[in-house]
């Protein structure tokens, strides 16, 4: 099939490639991200292949459709920048990468939490200079202290379950539907309310949904036990970023982790080294010493990109033979439930 791949990124051609020597779509990569001023470049392309800040509202779906196009393949799990009741009118089926490593945002979780909490970004700067003095650099054991995991879906269930059973820490869990596994390890599924005020240390893992936005605000960081640090990298617009500041400087909130924030898409995954951010609450957010921010990055590992090319070309080629989508993005079955 004639596929029109958004936003590539020369990892994104490489694995794409490779994997594509297996099925001979016809891959048209292209550099310029999925939104209204673009859609017209996928014009005669049956599918288009997208990753999570490409727009793929309303709009953007009529010109794709207008220009022949049937299928959206996200190369990405996350499923919230497309209109899935439009793509469903217009007769464009929609597919996601569920499942491609859990474990790379997972490892990269407990990657961020270690650093930011045990300073060593910090650390390093100041050994990259001939400083090894260690005031400032505190932290805090892992062992033994409270984490709650919002979202126990593959990724937080991985997370909690390291947590609870290679950390030895108190492991609460708020989720839709509770894990009994999980609950098997001993992590304690309560209230999101409580949950909140019994951690001292929140992960995020849950999908951005109505519900979810802004599940971290002005009044969840109330409810929170003071020092609270917070992990994010699920999507950025769980936390309302002007309360997160808010928390910082009141220091209400410990330490913050993130691999994902709100505004992202007007910044990540772009050199912007020569450029001026005008993103103030962005710019404020890297002020703060107890704050870490990775732009995006958890799921880039090769074993990642090797099974996001390899299951998003599946998906394609299913679609051209008119097979079942095995990962198909149902509005009907997942909007209502979350
Ligand atoms: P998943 O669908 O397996 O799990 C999500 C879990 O969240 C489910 O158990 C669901 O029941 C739960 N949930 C839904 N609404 C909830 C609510 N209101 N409160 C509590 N729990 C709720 O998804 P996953 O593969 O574990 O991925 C989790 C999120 O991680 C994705 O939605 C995506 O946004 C993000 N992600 C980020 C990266 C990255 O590189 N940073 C990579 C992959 C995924």
């Amino acid at each position: 099939m004639r596929v029109a791949v958004f936003n590539t990124k020369a990892y994104d051609r490489r694995f794409l490639s490779e994997a594509n020597a297996g099925f001979g779509h016809d891959l048209h990569f292209l550099e310029p991200r999925l939104e209204p001023a673009t859609a017209a470049l996928a014009a005669g392309h049956g599918a288009v292949c997208v990753f999570v800040n490409d727009i793929v509202d309303a709009g953007v779906l009529e010109a794709l459709a207008a220009g022949g196009t049937r299928l959206v393949a996200l190369r990405c799990a996350g499923f919230n920048n497309v209109d899935l009741a439009a793509a469903a009118r217009l007769g464009i089926d929609v597919v996601r990468v569920p499942a491609y490593s859990p474990h790379a945002v997972a490892e990269f979780t407990l990657g961020l939490l270690l650093a930011v909490d045990r300073k060593i970004p910090r650390a390093w700067t100041r050994v990259r200079e001939n400083n090894f003095a260690l005031d400032g650099l505190i932290g805090r054991n892992l062992h033994g202290r409270t984490v709650g995991v919002i979202g126990t879906g593959k990724i937080g269930a991985l997370v909690a379950r390291s947590l609870r059973l290679g950390f030895g820490c108190d492991v609460l869990a708020s989720d839709l539907y509770p894990d009994p596994a999980l609950e098997a390890a001993g992590v304690r599924y309560v209230p999101r309310d409580a949950l909140l005020r019994e951690a001292e240390i929140v992960s995020l893992h849950c999908p951005l949904t109505p519900d979810t936005r802004h599940l971290i605000d002005a009044a969840a960081i109330a409810l929170a036990r003071d020092g609270l640090v917070i992990v994010n990298t699920s999507r950025g617009a769980l936390i309302d970023t002007a309360a997160l500041i808010e928390g910082l400087k009141s220091r209400k909130i410990g330490a913050v982790a993130l691999d994902v924030y709100e505004q992202e898409a007007d910044l990540f995954f772009k050199d912007l080294s020569n450029e001026i951010v005008s993103d103030d609450q962005f710019q404020r957010l890297l002020t703060f010493p107890n704050v870490l921010v990775t732009g995006h990055q958890a799921f880039l590992t090769e074993e990642a990109l090797c099974a996001i090319a390899g299951t998003t070309l599946q998906s394609i080629a299913d679609a051209e033979a008119g097979s079942a989508l095995a990962n198909r993005v149902d509005a009907a079955k997942i909007a209502p439930a979350r």
